[in-house]
């Protein structure tokens, strides 16, 4: 274990301006904090963080992150507060250990849901100031490393599940692939140690059989670099267990099959030797197709760039071969511990304190950005398997904000999420920048932008495209105080035609003073019974004008009377003729002026404010109007018999040829089919040809039907179809 004066003097080394007394105020302190705790293994627990803190120092990082990662559990586990932290060690520190404790909280939930909720917040915490999650990974590293003394096995297979599916892949996205390729083996070796060994006896086997072939493909390529005249390090591995696993995986092959299991690395001075030693390797060695990757030109998100082949080599060996300069190399391995190196001040610590000056740390801005949003939320929580919170999906807004949503919600149920206004007055979403239907489920790592409207409000549908309760309660309150206001509109114009009836105005007065005959709270209450059709506009006349009967004229026979006036009423009044069913009582009715529905068609009602319901077929194209406005519609029925309908009238849509005696066989072929022209008029005239709408008297849409086939087998008819709009 590292002491303490090899520490400092590390430190000292890349980092000569930090404040050493700091470190050593920070080791004692933490000594002293943790005490005599122990870890697992036995061991002092200090000796955690002081580990924590060497493994960052190869990273170089700033003096203050060594002092955090020597600090970092002692908010968590000892007596120690933030205050304490802050007098002692001053506010930056302060504030990056308690980023890295908020972290460690976040891991003792077991709660999934938690989990899930919590992950994003560790991912804005992070990103906020780096060197919390670069401690973090050290930290989760050493206690990966340490692992076999956590007694219980499940709670081994937890930290090792949540290393893989969470640490390994940050590694990854900030580049720190050495972190990550050890954060994984240690992790499988955790939970799936059958398949590792497997695969390393496997590894075992061939490497006795092929002798030191690594050895012996690393000097040949040596031989070749150096008959080039090209100065290179040549180095090569077997690839570790878990990304051979992975690859077994991926390709469904078995272990046999899988021939590349060695990498090579040339790592070169100059950009332009690498895509030299590329024509040399291809030249010399036949390329594997498909293989070929430029990450040079076009490096990796997250800053990676080499070249990758695959060839056919030394011994006929099917080997991968990565090309790259040294300082892509470095930052390959080392990720953004890496890029201060490069930076244009030169050697300097790993810090954020240099984000001021805008230049040194630019790698830093540029990792912040990854991680913030642009490309970065999707790709982000690909990389980072979130199927672990499989019953949840996570929507990023445009802000960058994370929802945690039930899986299957829609772009209606985040609206809600966002705020309840949103919800109300969405018409629209972006789904990473497209626009797309409300209906659609969202999916993981989706930025959605919601568009709403002033005008707009909750539509019925929207019930059943939501999963979230939140939005179907606020959905359905809404709706029901829509409707009875809907209600009340069309009561307050029924009871208005009414007094015109009696030859009085409206007087809300006067309604108030009869409230309690129709069980109503208010005025606007009893509008909305009346137009729901609980009570009628002549039932509440007759409380007001005891003294008159329904048309205003003096009654003298009481109810049984106004009952058999309605009775004639209704027989005699064409619109209470039409014979619907379906509707609440005292509604008026009437057959549409644009498709003429006949009994037979399959209809639909529309309801319209002080006119009750109008009946359309259901391909009308007036409906079409009506398509954002389903509370509108209502199902009615035909209320009759074929037998015993009474004749209605239908609307068709003629073209006749124009020739002499083609109107007398149109006349002639609906007559013979039982038709009676009623109306009949020219909509265009030309030269060929004349358009006309022609209303038939028919029994029902069958008999319709007749009378269209026989037109459609005149001579002079050229179309006919019926009246839609
Ligand atoms: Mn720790």
């Amino acid at each position: 274990m590292i002491g303490q004066t090899e520490l400092v003097d590390r430190v000292k080394e890349y980092d000569p301006k930090f404040d050493e007394t700091l470190i050593n105020r920070a080791y004692d302190f933490s000594k002293r904090a943790h005490g005599s705790q122990t870890r697992d293994s036995g061991a002092l627990y200090f000796s955690h963080p002081l580990e924590v803190a060497d493994i960052l120092t190869n990273y170089r990082l700033d003096g203050a992150s060594i002092v955090t990662a020597l600090l970092h559990d002692t908010l968590e586990d000892t007596d120690t507060t933030e205050t304490d932290i802050r007098d002692n060690f001053g506010d930056e520190i302060a504030q990056l250990v308690d980023g890295v404790t908020k972290l460690t909280r976040l891991e003792l939930q077991s709660n999934k849901a938690k989990q899930a909720e919590n992950f994003r917040k560790f991912v804005l915490a992070t990103s906020r100031d780096i060197r919390v999650l670069l401690v973090k990974l050290a930290d989760r590293l050493h206690n990966m490393r340490t692992i076999r003394h956590v007694d219980k096995p499940e709670r081994r297979r937890r930290i090792a599940r949540e290393t893989m599916d969470i640490y390994a892949p940050l590694a990854a996205r900030i580049g720190m692939h050495d972190i990550k390729d050890e954060l994984e083996d240690l992790a499988f070796a955790e939970l799936n140690p059958d398949a590792r060994d497997s695969i390393l006896r496997r590894l075992t086997f061939l490497r006795e059989e092929g002798g030191n072939l690594v050895e012996r493909i690393i000097a040949e390529l040596n031989q070749v670099m150096a008959d080039e005249g090209i100065e290179a390090v040549v180095s090569g591995r077997e690839k570790s267990s878990y990304s051979i696993w992975r690859k077994m995986q991926r390709q469904q092959v078995e272990f046999e099959q899988l021939s590349d299991i060695m990498a090579f690395r040339i790592v070169v001075d100059d950009v332009l030797d690498c895509y030299r030693i590329l024509g040399i390797i291809h030249g010399r060695y036949s390329a594997v197709p498909g293989r070929f990757r430029d990450y040079l030109s076009t490096p990796k998100p997250n800053g990676y760039q080499s070249l990758h082949t695959g060839v056919l080599g030394p011994e006929k060996h099917r080997i991968e071969v990565q090309i790259r300069t040294h300082k892509m190399h470095d930052i390959a391995e080392r990720g953004v511990a890496a890029h201060w190196r490069y930076s244009d001040i030169g050697s300097g610590p790993v810090s954020s304190t240099g984000m001021a000056d805008g230049k040194q740390y630019r790698w830093l801005q540029e990792l912040l950005d990854i991680l913030d949003d642009a490309a970065g939320p999707e790709d982000f929580l690909e990389h980072t398997k979130l199927e672990m919170f499989s019953d949840q999906v996570f929507g990023f807004s445009p802000k960058g904000e994370v929802y945690a949503l039930p899986r299957g919600s829609t772009p209606i149920d985040f609206a809600y999420a966002v705020h309840t206004e949103v919800g109300d007055h969405c018409v629209g979403a972006k789904i990473n920048g497209r626009n797309m239907p409300l209906r659609t489920q969202l999916q993981n790592g989706d930025q959605v932008e919601i568009l709403t409207s002033e005008n707009q409000t909750p539509s019925p549908n929207w019930e059943q495209l939501v999963v979230t309760g939140k939005a179907r309660a606020r959905i359905r309150r809404v709706l029901r105080h829509q409707q009875l206001e809907q209600y009340a509109v069309l009561g307050r114009s029924i009871i208005e035609k009414a007094f015109q009836r009696h030859d009085e105005t409206l007087d809300e007065d006067k309604l108030a003073g009869v409230l309690g005959e129709f069980h109503a709270d208010s005025v606007e209450d009893l509008y909305a019974l009346v137009g729901q059709g609980v009570h009628t506009g002549r039932a509440v006349m007759r409380i007001l004008f005891p003294d008159k009967d329904g048309d205003g004229t003096r009654s003298t026979g009481g109810s049984i009377f106004s009952l058999r006036r309605t009775r004639r009423n209704s027989t005699k009044a064409s619109e209470h003729s039409v014979p619907i069913s379906g509707l609440i009582p005292g509604m008026a009715v009437h057959l549409a002026k644009c498709c003429y529905p006949l009994p037979g068609d399959r209809i639909v009602g529309v309801t319209t404010t002080g006119k009750g319901v109008t009946v359309h077929t259901i391909d009308c194209m007036t409906l079409e109007a009506f398509a954002e406005s389903p509370e509108r519609w209502v199902e009615v029925s035909w209320d009759v018999d074929d037998e015993d309908a009474a004749k209605q009238v239908s609307r068709l849509n003629v073209t006749l040829v124009n020739e002499p005696g083609s109107l007398g066989e149109l006349a002639n072929i609906i007559a013979q089919a039982g038709g009676n022209i009623s109306n009949l008029k020219f909509t265009n005239r030309n030269p060929d040809f004349f358009d006309m709408t022609v209303d038939i008297e028919v029994d029902n849409n069958k008999h319709l039907n007749d009378v269209m086939t026989a037109l459609r087998a005149g001579r002079s008819v050229s179309s006919v179809d019926r009246a839609r709009s």
